[in-house]
């Protein structure tokens, strides 16, 4: 039954994802189609990920938390020939069903009798697909830079952006996890960083390359379930958002339960505050290990390896090594340099923009329509601030890209200052995001409004309702009288994050 534990090994996931080989040549997928998934951490979905890019097809993972329009926008770009949809995210296709005129078939992630009714056609189930299809079949063997999957980021304003993994860069990329994360088959891994965000840090690759046992979530990833799922399959490692930990751990306070065979987890995504950092070793017992990485990176850029000689300094020092975003991942290069493009001094103290080339860091957006990050050299500008100590540490001070993350989820802050430029009464605004502890960051709104109005603070909530997601909405919006500017007329961000770093009136925001 859906929802219910479906428990298999690797033998039976390699029977069925060459069932589903033959299904996809079956329903005429090709070499260099796309096959998009809008799907929860689930083996179906798992069998996606290693069924198209078998038949040199390109897997493309589908965030089911992007608006109506940047989910048409996202399909049709990368030209998805059928979508592989999990029945609860159905009525998302259904509602853009006319605007996605080239996907030939949506196939829904349930068993044969439990296919939805819909309003599209010509739905299929996919246990009705497998059901019929020969359990054998002949992978073929293709040129390694060949695509295997697709991706979409976040533009700062506007359209998402794409990138395109070949199979090279996900194999050495899943290598590099499996040595960064000191990973093996004596661990059982529950896979909690969604398999639609960086290919799920390319654990879904890692755990078959080592042989560990994984653990799919599905969609339940409150603080109860994960501790149920840790605690049922003696999970030894995991990954996650720090928005996910802080919800396990308000769990774990509020019952008094505690976390006996976990070992180590991988926090990464957003910042990992130095508070949850101490909570999970002082308190539980478990290696939190802060890491940073970008859908341009494949997975993980950095991993947070402890050098012996810091360990022997003692815990302060050890603390400040987690709390920085780590080392380099083994085939990557960081660089830091400033406006001019040269380095800065690698003494912990220079920031500047973060950059790193390597075998699995993108070098083009797909079909190439925004290259301002793409330096000379192989270079990739993330848009991150950060330093890099003479130890090889690297720590993020600020952001350069106007978007603010909350809960792993991207907000862009441009999008959210024009809608709230077009509510009546607002003459200038500017967003920048505040840390936040269950959602790592959330938007603060400084508006100043036009001469002769005063709009309250409710009524410019009300106005963005009606243009943007629920969950894109400011937590707090403070009227100013002006709005600082920097030598290009620009708004100056960083003096509105020095000015209201701690501004503490942000509401509640539960959504
Ligand atoms: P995405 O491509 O959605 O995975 O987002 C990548 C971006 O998330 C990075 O460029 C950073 O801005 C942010 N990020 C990822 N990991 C961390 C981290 N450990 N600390 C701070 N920011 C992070």
């Amino acid at each position: 039954l859906e929802g219910d534990v479906h428990r298999y090994n690797f033998r039976d996931m390699g029977r069925r994802t060459r069932q589903l080989a033959n299904a996809l040549q079956k329903l005429g997928v090709e070499p260099g189609d796309t096959v998009g998934t809008i799907a929860w951490n689930g083996y179906r979905h798992m069998e996606l990920y290693y069924a198209v890019p078998g038949i040199e097809a390109v897997y493309h993972t589908i965030n089911p938390r992007l608006s109506a329009e940047q989910l048409a926008f996202v399909i049709n770009h990368a030209e998805d020939k059928y979508i592989f949809v999990e029945a609860m995210f159905l009525p998302l296709l259904e509602a853009i069903g006319e605007q996605i005129p080239g996907v030939q078939g949506v196939v829904v992630l349930c068993e044969a009798d439990a296919l939805p009714d819909s309003s599209l056609p010509g739905l299929v189930s996919y246990e009705a697909l497998l059901a019929s299809e020969s359990d054998e079949f002949e992978w073929p063997e293709f040129d390694e830079d060949t695509a295997c999957g697709l991706c979409y980021t976040s533009g700062t304003t506007g359209k998402p952006k794409g990138v395109l993994y070949s199979h090279r860069a996900i194999v050495l990329q899943a290598m590099s996890t499996a040595l960064a994360l000191e990973l093996s088959s004596s661990d059982s891994v529950l896979m909690i960083v969604p398999m639609f965000h960086v290919n799920g840090w390319t654990l879904p690759f890692v755990a078959a390359l080592i042989g560990a046992k994984v653990v799919l979530p599905g969609k339940d990833l409150d603080g109860a379930s994960v501790w149920d799922m840790l605690t049922r399959e003696e999970v030894t490692f995991s990954a996650g958002v720090p928005t996910v930990w802080q919800m396990l751990l308000g769990f774990l306070q509020e019952e008094g339960k505690d976390l006996p065979q976990l070992e180590r987890i991988v926090i990464g995504g957003s910042a990992a505050p130095r508070s949850m950092l101490e909570v999970f070793e002082n308190q539980y017992y478990v290696e939190p290990l802060h890491a940073w990485g970008m859908t341009e990176t494949t997975s993980m850029g950095t991993s947070p390896s402890i050098l012996p000689r810091i360990r022997e300094q003692g815990a302060e020092p050890v603390m400040q090594a987690r709390i920085s975003q780590g080392h380099k991942v083994f085939g990557a290069e960081l660089k830091i340099i400033d406006e001019e493009g040269e380095r800065v001094p690698e003494d912990g103290k220079h920031p500047g923009r973060l950059c790193i080339r390597g075998w699995a860091i993108a070098s083009a957006y797909f079909k190439n329509e925004s290259t301002d990050e793409f330096l000379e050299g192989g270079w990739f500008d993330t848009g991150d601030i950060a330093t890099l100590d003479d130890s090889g540490y690297m720590r993020i001070t600020d952001r350069a890209k106007d978007l603010i993350k909350s809960g792993g989820e991207w907000i862009s802050s441009i999008d959210l200052e024009n809608a709230a430029l077009s509510c009546p009464g607002v003459a200038a605004a500017a967003v920048i995001g505040l840390p936040h502890p269950k959602w790592d960051e959330r938007p603060l709104l400084i508006a100043v409004r036009a001469p002769g109005s005063e709009p309250a603070e409710q009524e410019i909530l009300d106005c963005l309702a009606s243009k943007v997601a629920k969950w894109w909405l400011p937590d707090a919006i403070v009227f100013v009288d002006d709005l600082p500017l920097g030598a290009t007329g620009k708004v100056n961000k960083l003096a509105l994050r020095e000015q209201f770093s701690g501004f503490d009136g942000l509401r509640a925001t539960e959504a």
